[in-house]
């Protein structure tokens, strides 16, 4: 049998690499590193973790990446293995040693009778021999490969920085302020002219907003960020801000077209508008509130908008230098390129987020690409699970169209909804925080089922 290449040996890499040899295919990890580093790898191990050593929370139950933990372990995860193995004292969440975990990682890879590591960069788009092939070559993919994708796949699909907006979980904006309407009614449909969630602001609110933006903390670009060409196209708001305190009045925070249904008769001196994020209408991004400003700073600054007092974050904005693909355009559900189907993408190049999800799907990446070459038919788990909403994501569930696809860390948000107890079992009526634990308790608990369901049809393909 001819082997599986692997462009990549980081987390999606190797896991996509363990997943093909536990099928017992044979599997190449081209790994650039040593022979060619980048800006931000030190080692030569295969999933080395470049900066924080944690895989966030291990709560099965109620957060999103917990119970990515929780299904990736049902899947035989090499990376949930090693860093069950080589965990660190760190609370609720899963930390772990990132030396020995890597080494851990390396060393079961290259001690598997179907894993074969080359050392050495792909640099340019893969030898047509090669019949199946998985790009996992994350954030910082060398430029020799992507401008060979950019030359395969035009301009638009190829991003070398994110500029990510944060992103609201709709159930936490309070409508009885905010309310929904499109610039001008604009729109065909009556969907259309009310497409937009509107948070108002008079003027002592945007000064005293203006106020904190400028005082907050900021995240400092690495010194191999800087230079960023998406700088003048997609500034931070704060950096609009400090141009100038009318900047953002003028800019993404313009109150023009707009009339407040709750007090049609006072004009707001500024609007904040959101747009739905995903299909199922659960989530929605902040209009051009792409921003550096530390985590907790924005919290507490987004949490002064009327309307977002109460906002939940599904993400908070942030800009980095990250190499991604436009999934929804380029990719179909099995993570295949749809101009070549020989190629497919893992990791976070798909345009997930984080060390858990990029590792993730290289084990859907791997799964799919050894039941190919089984000559199986497997299709990716239901979007019920938390592994299928990620593929969801990338693959076509999001809806702000092509040019502002953005990476996506896993959350509840992107799971459909579901019907949640309103009681508890003694009879208590169920509200706030406790309904929405319920809720996550409940989604939790059918992602697991569905993924054993999926697992029964994986292992009959697989005999
Ligand atoms: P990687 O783990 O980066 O693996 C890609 C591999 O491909 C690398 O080993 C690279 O050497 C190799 N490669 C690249 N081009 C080629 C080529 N042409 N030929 C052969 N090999 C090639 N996520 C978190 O959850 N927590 C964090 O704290 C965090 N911090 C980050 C900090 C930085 C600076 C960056 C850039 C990203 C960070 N991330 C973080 C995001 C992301 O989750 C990680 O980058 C994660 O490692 C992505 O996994 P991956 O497998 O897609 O890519």
């Amino acid at each position: 049998t001819q082997p599986i290449h692997i462009v990549g040996g980081g987390m999606a890499g190797s896991e996509a690499a363990w997943q093909i040899a536990e099928a017992g295919l044979p599997v190449v990890i081209h790994e650039m590193r040593p022979v060619r580093g980048t800006e931000a790898h030190l080692t030569d191990g295969l999933a080395e973790l470049v900066c924080s050593n944690s895989f966030r929370s291990d709560d099965a139950e109620t957060n999103a990446v917990g119970l990515l933990h929780e299904e990736m372990r049902r899947c035989n995860s090499i990376i949930m293995a090693m860093g069950d193995k080589h965990q660190v004292p760190a609370g609720g969440a899963l930390a772990v040693d990132r030396v020995a975990f890597s080494e851990a990682v390396t060393e079961t890879l290259k001690s598997h009778p179907n894993v074969t590591i080359e050392r050495g960069e792909v640099a340019g788009l893969p030898p047509e021999e090669w019949d199946s092939v998985i790009i996992a070559t994350g954030p910082l993919t060398s430029p020799s490969l992507s401008q060979a994708i950019l030359d395969l796949t035009g301009e638009d699909s190829l991003a070398f920085f994110d500029a990510i907006a944060p992103i609201v979980h709709h159930e936490s904006i309070d409508m009885d302020v905010a309310w929904m309407q499109s610039r001008y009614d604009k729109g065909e449909t009556e969907a259309d002219k009310a497409a937009y969630i509107n948070c108002p602001m008079d003027k002592a609110q945007y000064e005293a907003f203006i106020d904190a933006l400028m005082a907050a903390p900021k995240t400092e670009f690495k010194d191999w960020e800087k230079d960023t060409p998406y700088f003048e196209a997609c500034l931070p708001i704060e950096v609009m801000a400090e141009r100038g305190r009318e900047t953002l009045r003028h800019g993404p925070m313009k109150p023009r077209g707009l009339t407040n249904k709750h007090n049609p008769d006072v004009k707001p001196w500024a609007v904040v508008q959101l747009r739905q994020d995903n299909a199922l209408g659960t989530l929605f991004n902040m209009v051009g509130f792409q921003t550096k400003l530390k985590y907790g700073a924005q919290s507490e600054i987004f949490r002064m908008i009327p309307g977002l007092e109460n906002a939940e974050f599904a993400r908070l904005g942030g800009i980095h230098r990250n190499t991604f693909i436009n999934s929804p355009r380029l990719l179909d559900k099995q993570l295949r390129l749809k101009a070549n189907p020989a190629w497919r993408f893992a990791g976070q190049v798909t345009g997930v987020e984080g060390y858990v999800e990029s590792a993730a799907m290289g084990l859907m990446a791997g799964r799919l690409a050894a039941a190919e070459r089984k000559g199986e038919i497997l299709s990716a788990p239901p979007p019920t699970t938390a592994f299928g909403a990620l593929i969801e994501h990338v693959t076509g569930g999001h809806l702000s169209g092509k040019a502002t696809f953005q990476p996506m860390n896993v959350n509840f948000g992107l799971f459909p909804d579901i019907d949640t107890p309103l009681k508890t079992e003694d009879g208590k009526r169920l509200r706030g925080k406790d309904k929405s634990v319920a809720r996550k308790r409940a989604m939790s608990a059918r992602a697991l089922g569905d993924l054993q369901v999926w697992l029964g049809t994986d292992r009959l393909a697989a005999e």
